[in-house]
């Protein structure tokens, strides 16, 4: 239900909040100015000071995010979005690693790589890959649990020579919980040891069943660290990618999602988006959870200054008016007062949920003291 700080209804009022506290003892409430009340209490006593009540719903001020669905004909192809999961040591981490070792315009570029929370790897057939270079299932779930469904496809990484682990199955449930089809890749294939069948044979108990064992989950044998197949593991991903048949308008204004988000001591907030639909721009003026701001500077995975970033494209963004948290949503918006309402709309809804306690009434405060 709506419900406001003492505070902020005294400050919308333009009175003394003492003078509101004075006014709710007399209607039998003992509140302080930094307490809660809820609506119907705030009406009455906003006809108390003689003002007028006008009341300002979530639908007058929040987007709607669900209502302007892009039309068919606006959309258009956008690369496929990759998380990797797997049990701890079965080469997450070094399979990311090799993984960007294969795109091949980073040679092009001549930049540092820059670990931003997500990349891009354009593979030599030129389709582009997103990875979110944050694996694990907690990145996934958290985000999950924020509403960002961002993951298209996830690569289970299972090492061959130690087999299905408690991290592989939580993925492997996390994964079907979530619907996002998944590819296995059976790592360490270079190991002495390796067994890819038993993997293979090990997945049916857990009803994942691979194309080997005349399912429709594709399989592929890698080795991260030899940097065997990994280009048919890329493969695998840009034909999963083609059965989704992604698309996103790109001519529209951006919405992306955050992937992690950081105070930096030159730059100030930065966050990574990966926009979801729409083109970011420098210049666009956005909201972004409870912050807002205005694009002062796009920099993407190579550490390259860009103007502009596309769907499944992920870019650190400068000029955020504080650290949003990963999974939040970032909404490119018509002004500067526009983002402003949308954001402090949200920091009191925010402030009204830690501060919601019910205003002890004065007989019940007394019948404590007895
Ligand atoms: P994570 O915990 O899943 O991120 O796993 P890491 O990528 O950190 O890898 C764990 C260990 O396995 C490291 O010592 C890696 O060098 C090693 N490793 C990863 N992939 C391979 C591989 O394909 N073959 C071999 N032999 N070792 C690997
Ligand atoms: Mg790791």
């Amino acid at each position: 239900p709506e419900a406001i700080t003492v505070q902020e209804l005294s400050k919308r009022m333009g009175e003394k909040g003492a003078d509101l506290v004075k006014t709710l003892f007399k209607m039998d409430m003992m509140v302080t100015v930094n307490q809660t009340i809820d609506a119907d209490t705030a009406e009455l006593l906003v006809e108390e000071f003689g003002h007028i009540v006008k009341r300002v719903s979530e639908a007058d001020v929040e987007i709607d995010t669900n209502k302007d669905v892009d039309p068919e004909e606006t959309l258009k192809p956008r690369a496929p979005v990759v998380t990797i999961m797997g049990h701890v040591d079965h080469g997450k981490t070094s399979l990311l690693d090799a993984l960007r070792g294969t795109d091949v315009v980073a040679g092009e570029a001549g930049g540092i790589t820059q670990h931003i929370g997500a990349y891009k790897v354009t593979t030599k057939d030129g389709a582009e890959i997103t990875f979110l270079d944050t694996p694990g299932h907690e990145a996934f779930t958290e985000m999950r649990a924020r509403g960002a469904n961002v993951t298209d496809i996830v690569i289970l990484v299972v090492a061959a020579d130690d087999g299905l682990m408690p991290q592989t199955i939580e993925a492997i449930n996390h994964t079907k919980a979530a619907g996002v089809p998944m590819i296995v890749a059976i790592n360490k294939i270079d190991k002495d040891g390796a067994n890819p069948q038993k993997i293979r044979e090990r997945l049916l108990e857990h009803e994942v069943i691979v194309e080997a064992m005349s399912g429709d989950v594709q399989d592929v044998e890698v080795s991260a660290l030899k940097k065997l197949n990994l280009d048919k593991l890329l493969d695998a991903i840009a034909l999963q990618a083609e059965l989704l048949e992604l698309k996103a308008n790109p001519d529209r204004a951006a919405e992306g999602t955050v992937v992690e988000a950081k105070l930096d001591k030159g730059r100030g907030p930065v966050a990574t988006i990966l926009v979801n639909r729409g083109t970011l721009k420098v210049g666009d003026v956005f909201v972004v959870g409870t912050e807002s701001g205005k694009v002062r500077a796009l920099i993407d995975d190579k550490g390259k200054q860009v103007k502009t970033a596309g769907p499944a494209s992920p870019v650190e963004v400068l000029g955020l008016s504080g650290v949003p948290s990963a999974g939040e949503t970032l909404s490119v918006v018509e002004n500067e007062a526009r983002a402003r309402e949308v954001a402090s709309y949200r920091q009191e809804q925010a402030t009204s949920r830690r501060t919601a306690i019910a205003p002890a009434n004065l007989d019940t405060m007394f019948s404590a003291l007895a």
